[in-house]
């Protein structure tokens, strides 16, 4: 239930409007028409709360011109708009921006919508929020329910609602705690500034390339107009300082930073290091933060008075009073295709509302993508490269390991020239690094009696052994299960067998060759918040850690300058599949995880494991010849018409009721449009045929470059009925095809 605002005061220069489109939050509906009440005054752009049936939602006014209704009515049926929020008006530019994402990515504009307002909270008219914390004071006689949530809510402050979900207890029992004296109420203040960032707190000495390279980004965000520019660095050659440059001169100029980054695990180093530059922290924006920090980050955003913001890709969307410039950091990376809800691609939003604002972007990568590179070639963006490494580091030396010529030792996995490697590094008491992009002990259990293999109930994956929760967990949908002693299918005991490895795994092993080492797993099961995140920051700084074994989660952005050894377990994991895109991937992964060897003034070393040593792109990692992989594998894309020459979009049908997705899928199957431009494939199963219990078919759509395959598909869909227990997802531009 919402608050009715106080209607905003009128102001000279709106246009007086007495009927309003309004696209409302929370509805399924399209925009929808509303009379505005003598008194109230609203513009396009206008965050408003609007009736719908007996509720009230937040809207936002836009020009009907721009967003035609299916329900014209008729002014003596109009309903009044209940208010105004005290909030400014989203702007022109973001306005286009949620049309061009909602029409490109075929979504509906109220769902864009949503991500520019991020919580309809954030829109209350109060300067404070109510919070609550431990007062230190424990009473006398407890139950043990709220002792245990007293001892789970530890130090944390947040609203009822947030200390509950630590305490895992109801709202009732945080209000008990309260009454008693355990809990108290804190006024946060989400009105108060953010600290101003300091250009000039402690500015580096550039090198000469860095210098050229960090001038041409300042004339960019002085002249005030688009500018995309890939700035194109190895690993280790200064990109964020020559970035922080940039975002120097927009500070200067008062005018707002973005920076979008991959992986919430990275937002706390760079907050500390943004901090060494700047003087204070930025504003974080992410899916961790409570939601006093949100309501407090959104009103500063919209404001104009929060600098400088660093987030995830959902930042991308907020309304930014005066926008200066937008980084996207490790633009390669795969995480800013969202694949739930709108279907978008934040690295090419981030463009497009650099497009709509007139300003630059700096797209930063040390292994861009195809699609990225192309768009340099073609002229439409700028390119900045910094060849070397900063300072005295040098490029890591790069050995491929031939699994078959040289095989680790019987059930083992580290080959011996690698164990060999990581001997003398741990004796020169430098740090290393195995990378093995899989979570858990094994990728698959097996049941050595009967041949029984786990499988997820609800997805057609199987059940991946954690032997540090000791449960099988499936890595789609997040169900788990003991690891049973007993095999369901032939009952024997103890006959269960770990198939492949997972990190926990190579743990393992590696605690038997160096059992004096101090070894950290790192995957998303163990660094799952930004506070663990900095923690392991702190603890690989401090030497506190000799071995790190991790997933991708390691090979981003991170620089231990001790850190001299890097060993690739499994280079060949992210080749089968047969994804045209496959190379590519492994190329970036591998590059990025062999980058944070030897950062610092000692030289790195890195290890690649395979079987197919051979392979265009294990040499090219080798040699280093960047280029030449990047054009070989441009050269693979134009002959398969793939992206960025050809385009693909995925219809994905779903259903708990298989064969009412199969009957969906077919029906959109027959009603595809015969064009010249334009092949479509399947149904099929699609890659996950199961997930969360849904059934899941996809066709594919693959056409050329210059078909609109947007219109193309509303055509084709708007035609179509299916029942409403089947989802149709559209997918445009996925990431694997
Ligand atoms: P990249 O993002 O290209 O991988 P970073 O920006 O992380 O590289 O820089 C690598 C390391 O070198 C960091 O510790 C950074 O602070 C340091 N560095 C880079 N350029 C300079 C400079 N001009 N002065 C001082 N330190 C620098
Ligand atoms: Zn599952």
């Amino acid at each position: 239930t919402l608050a009715p605002f106080a209607p905003a005061p009128s102001t000279r220069h709106m246009r007086s409007m007495s009927r309003a489109r309004v696209l409302v939050l929370n509805s399924a509906l399209g925009p929808l028409d509303y009379r505005v009440p003598h008194g109230m005054s609203v513009m396009p752009g206008s965050v408003v709360v609007a009736p719908l049936g007996p509720r009230q939602l937040l809207g936002v006014v836009w020009e009907p011109e721009r967003m035609p209704s299916d329900a014209e009515v008729g002014d003596n049926r109009l309903r009044n708009l209940v208010g105004v929020a005290p909030v400014p008006p989203l702007a022109a530019p973001l306005r286009r921006l949620i049309e061009w994402t909602a029409d490109y990515y075929l979504a509906s504009p109220a769902a864009v919508v949503r991500m520019a307002l991020s919580s309809t909270s954030a829109l209350e008219g109060s300067k404070t929020i109510t919070e609550y914390r431990a007062t230190g004071e424990v009473p006398a006689r407890l139950t043990p329910q709220r002792e245990q949530a007293l001892e789970k809510i530890g130090s944390f402050q947040g609203l009822i609602r947030e200390l509950a979900a630590l305490g895992e207890v109801s709202d009732a029992v945080i209000r008990g705690l309260v009454k008693v004296g355990a809990l108290e109420a804190v006024e946060v203040d989400i009105d108060s500034p953010f600290p101003a960032p300091d250009p000039d707190f402690a500015a580096p000495a550039l090198s000469p390339d860095q210098r050229a390279a960090s001038a041409t980004l300042v004339a960019d965000v002085t002249a005030r107009a688009f500018a995309p520019t890939l700035l194109d660095g190895v690993t280790g050659s200064g990109k964020t300082e020559v970035y922080f440059e940039a975002v120097a001169a927009a500070i200067r100029e008062n005018r707002q930073c973005l920076v979008l980054l991959p992986e919430i695990a990275l937002t706390e180093p760079f907050l500390k290091r943004f901090a060494a530059r700047f003087g204070v922290q930025p504003v974080a924006w992410h899916s961790g933060l409570r939601q006093s920090q949100r309501r407090r980050a959104w009103r500063g955003i919209a404001s104009g008075q929060a600098l400088v913001t660093v987030g995830a890709r959902s930042a991308l969307f907020l309304p930014y009073a005066n926008l200066g410039l937008i980084v996207v950091d490790e633009a390669h990376e795969t995480s800013f295709k969202q694949e739930e809800g709108v279907h978008y691609h934040a690295r090419d939003v981030a463009v497009m509302r650099g497009k709509f604002e007139e300003i630059p972007v700096i797209l930063a990568s040390a292994t861009p993508a195809i699609e990225t590179r192309q768009q340099v070639a073609l002229g439409r963006y700028a390119e900045v490269k910094l060849p070397g490494r900063w300072g005295a580091a040098e490029m890591p030396a790069i050995e491929a390991i031939d699994l078959i010529a040289e095989p680790p030792e019987r059930g083992r996995w580290i080959a011996p020239r690698l164990v060999k490697a990581m001997e003398a590094t741990l004796e020169r008491r430098e740090q290393s690094l195995l990378f093995l992009n899989r979570r858990g002990y094994a990728p698959l259990t097996l049941c050595r009696t009967c041949g029984h293999r786990f499988q997820c109930p609800n997805c057609t994956a199987w059940m991946v052994e954690h032997r540090l929760v000791r449960r099988l967990a499936c890595h789609h949908c997040g169900h788990t299960e003991p690891v049973p002693k007993i095999c369901p299918e032939c009952h024997n005991e103890d006959t269960l067998a770990a198939v492949g490895p997972g990190v926990e795994r190579i743990a393992d092993e590696v605690t038997e060759l160096f059992p004096t080492a101090k070894i950290a797993v790192v995957t998303s099961d163990t660094m799952w918040s930004p506070a663990k995140a900095a923690e392991f920051v702190a603890r690989m700084e401090a030497h506190d850690i000799d071995i790190v074994v991790g997933t991708q989660l390691v090979t981003k952005g991170y620089h231990f300058p001790n850190l001299t050894l890097v060993g690739v377990i499994d280079a060949d994991l992210g080749l089968d599949g047969g994804d045209l895109r496959a190379s590519e991937r492994t190329f970036q992964q591998i590059c990025q995880v062999a980058g944070r060897a030897g950062r610092g003034a000692k030289p790195g070393h890195v290890y690649i494991q395979t079987h197919s040593p051979d392979a265009a792109v294990m040499k090219a990692l080798v040699s280093g010849d960047t280029e030449a992989f990047y054009s070989a594998e441009t050269e693979h894309r134009r002959e398969a018409n793939a992206p960025p020459f050809g385009r693909f979009a995925g219809i994905v049908v779903s259903s708990e009721d298989q064969q009412a997705a199969l009957e969906t899928a077919r029906l959109i199957g027959r009603a595809a449009p015969q064009l010249e431009a334009m092949e479509v494939y399947g149904p099929a199963p699609a890659p996950l045929a199961m997930l969360r219990g849904r059934h899941r078919f996809r066709l594919l759509i693959h056409a050329k470059r210059g078909l609109a395959v947007q219109d193309v598909v509303r055509d084709w869909l708007g035609g179509l009925d299916w029942p409403s227990k089947v989802r149709v997802v559209v997918d445009v531009d996925p990431y694997s095809f």
